[in-house]
């Protein structure tokens, strides 16, 4: 079981900073002050609420102007000798 400090953590109780290590127990995250001995057990809640909005689908109507390409062709061209 490894433990680790947590930089920047200050204990909730004894105001402590960088006094509190954190380590896995059981599958949870339980934080400890080694200074006053206070522990904290996080439950590890693995769900962030990620909406899944889809903002950027609504249906623009494309307007393409049908280009036709017409070929002329001339008849007495083709009939030229
Ligand atoms: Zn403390």
């Amino acid at each position: 079981m490894t433990k680790r400090f947590i930089a920047g953590a200050v204990c909730p109780r004894c105001g402590e900073m960088d006094r509190l290590v954190s380590f896995q127990e059981n599958g949870k995250t339980v934080r400890e002050c080694v200074a006053c001995g206070f522990t904290e057990a996080l439950v590890a809640n693995v769900s962030p609420d990620e909406l899944k909005t889809r903002v950027n689908q609504f249906e623009e109507p494309t307007e393409q102007e049908e280009v036709s390409v017409v070929k002329l062709l001339d008849p007495q061209d083709l009939s030229k000798k």
